[in-house]
This record gives structure tokens, C-alpha cells and sequence, in this order.
């Protein structure tokens, strides 16, 4: 029987941190079991902002062996780089002739750059177009949306509906947004939202002695080691809930309560969780990071792969109007 597909951009901006994991990542990964997933590496959107060349190679290194080293399946499954299929720059110009301005003026990355009075790039202005063509360029069914693109896969659906107004209703397949279960936001160091610009996050793979001394740096409140805690109340343990079984989750909220456990134990008890699920993968995505040529040569075999459907929906689509 085959499946349904369901495809995920990710921009290469750096190495991800367990916010990153735990809300991206994880569950991506885990849509290999149900469905026919396309991810690609979204550097044609990270154009937009970033302006060195290095920089940009390195980071989607980065994402390819952080992908093969969580064990995404390449044979099965398709992982490509965006830029590799060019083609979906013409078709988002194809879409751009039929996406009104007006659309394209209420998204919030164009909304929130203005009001900020960032540079807003005509290339930031047209994401939303871009991003159509990403996923209608793969007949995608599916697009796991969390809440900080809802927005945008409503746009792409907008632009599928109307093409296929104009041009034939089989044109396009016209995506549907697909909602996990909702991955809480992570805290980090500090418990604000695990995020790089607050400058608290907990790397996903660095040395083992750094990831420790991260976790060591968590905070917390005062209380002493012998008073009753609670652990609904603490960043350690918000964190531990993503790595453990509900009976460990358990057994250590039991010992929070009863008192006698300082945070130190705490912290160290999540440490070995993070190591149990992360330790593997992280030898292996240092190994791989060394090897330019095994990531090129699984960038090669998703962008064969995810070419030859790009180009029977672009038969398709130009075949529909008029080309
Ligand atoms: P960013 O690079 O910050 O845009 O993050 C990329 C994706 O990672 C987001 O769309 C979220 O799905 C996920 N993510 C980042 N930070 C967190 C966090 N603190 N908690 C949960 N998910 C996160």
C-alpha cells in the first residue's frame, strides 16, 4: 500500500539545540513510520538572511549529519537540498502570476520584519510563494504544521485552490496541514523558551562533558536538599518528562516530593537520560561531520530522488497552462 507523503522544509541555521530536537526533529523523524516523508534542507530560505557563503555550506552540513545521525532512512524516505532542484524557482514564479499582493502582505514574517523596521528583501516578501512551491512542487498530502506556521501552509492551500481554479482541478494536490501531538515549548537554562537568542539552550550533539555542564547550569529555585520539591515547578524536570517513561517520570517526581534529593541529583539523572536517547548519534554525527563526501552522496540520492517527481508535476503544471 503506499503512503500518503508528508513534507518538511528546515533551514540550515546552525547546530539545533534539545528545544530544536525535542519540537522538530523528533517528531519529523518519527513520521517515517507512517508516511512517505520529503525533507529538504530550506537554504534557498535562509538566502534571505544570511550573507555568508561559508556559513551557509557548513549549516547544511550540519543537517545532514545531524539527520543521519538520528537515523533518518534514505532509502526509503527522501532528503534533499532545496537549492538542488532549481526547478522550484520557476514554479514559484508560475504561482507568483496568480498569488495576489495583498496575501503575501499579511504574513507574519513580512508583518513582523517591517515592524521591526528590518530589511524586508523582496525575497523575504515572497517566502510564502517560494514555500507553496516547495510543497506543491512534491504533490505533498500532508504538511506537519506547528502553531508558528499555520499560517503559511493556509497560504500555500490558498495558492493550490486557486491555481486549480484556473487551470484544472487535478493540477495541484492541494496539502492538508497535519498536527501531531503538540510538543510543549522547551525551556531552557533559564526557563524561557529554549531558543539561541536567549542564549539558554542545551546543544543537541556536543561533547558529553559539555552537554553536562549545561544541564549543570539549569536553575532552579533555593530550597535544600531536605526540603519537599516540586517537580511541575521545575525546568530539570519539564525537561526530563521528554526522555523518560512515564515510570521513571514517576519515581523521580515521587523523590522530589518526599525531600531529600538536591537539584544536583536531579540534574544528573536527566543528563543520563539525554545520554541514553542522544549518546549514539552524537559519536556518529561527529564522525560523519568529518566526511563531506558521504553527506554530498546522500544529498545526491535525495535530489534524484526528489527530481523525478519535481519534473512530472512540472509537465503537469506546465502542460496546464499553456507552456
Ligand atoms: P528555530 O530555528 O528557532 O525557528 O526552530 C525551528 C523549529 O524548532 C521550530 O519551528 C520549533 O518546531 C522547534 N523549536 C525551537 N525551539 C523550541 C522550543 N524551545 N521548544 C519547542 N520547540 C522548539
Amino acid at each position: 500500500m503506499s503512503r500518503l507523503r508528508a513534507l518538511t522544509g528546515i533551514k540550515p541555521s546552525g547546530t539545533p539545540h534539545l528545544g530544536n530536537y525535542l519540537g522538530a526533529l523528533r517528531p519529523a523523524l518519527q513520521l517515517q513510520q507512517t508516511h512517505d516523508t520529503f525533507y529538504f534542507i530550506a537554504d534557498y530560505h535562509a538566502l534571505t538572511t544570511v550573507r555568508e557563503p561559508a556559513q551557509l555550506k557548513e549549516h547544511t552540513y550540519d543537517l545532514v549529519a545531524v539527520f543521519a545521525a538520528l537515523g533518518m532512512d534514505f532509502d526509503q524516505h527522501t532528503f534533499f537540498r532545496q537549492s538542488d532542484i532549481p526547478e522550484v524557482t520557476e514554479f514559484s514564479w508560475i504561482l507568483s502570476c496568480i498569488t495576489a499582493k495583498g496575501l503575501l502582505e499579511r504574513a507574519h514574517a513580512f508583518k513582523d520584519a517591517q515592524s521591526k523596521q528590518q530589511e524586508v528583501n523582496l525575497g523575504l516578501f515572497c517566502y510564502p510563494v517560494l514555500q507553496a512551491a516547495d510543497i506543491l512542487l512534491y504533490d505533498s498530502n500532508f504538511v506537519p504544521v506547528g502553531k508558528d506556521q499555520k499560517q503559511h501552509l493556509e497560504m500555500t492551500r490558498d495558492i493550490a485552490l486557486r491555481f486549480n481554479h484556473l487551470y484544472g482541478e487535478d493540477v495541484l494536490v492541494v496539502p492538508e496541514p497535519l498536527i501531531g501531538e503538540e510538543v510543549a515549548t522547551i525551556p531552557g537554562l533559564d526557563g524561557q523558551k529554549m531558543s539561541k537568542s536567549y542564549n539558554n539552550v542545551i546543544p543537541l550533539f556536543a561533547p558529553a562533558k559539555q552537554v553536562r555542564k549545561s544541564i549543570m547550569r539549569i536553575q532552579t529555585d533555593s530550597l535544600g536538599v531536605e526540603d519537599s520539591k516540586d517537580p511541575d515547578q521545575c525546568n530539570i524536570f519539564q525537561l526530563y518528562r521528554h526522555f523518560t517513561t512515564a515510570e521513571e517520570q514517576a519515581t523521580l517526581a515521587e523523590r522530589y516530593r518526599a525531600g531529600g534529593m538536591g537539584y544536583g541529583e536531579a540534574k544528573q539523572q536527566l543528563f543520563e537520560a539525554v545520554e541514553r536517547e542522544l549518546g549514539e548519534a552524537r559519536e556518529a554525527y561527529f564522525e560523519l561531520r568529518e566526511q563531506p563526501e558521504t553527506l554530498e552522496g546522500i544529498l545526491e540520492k535525495g535530489r534524484d530522488k526528489a527530481r523525478r517527481v519535481a519534473l512530472e508535476v512540472r509537465k503537469r503544471v506546465r502542460s496546464s497552462i499553456g507552456l
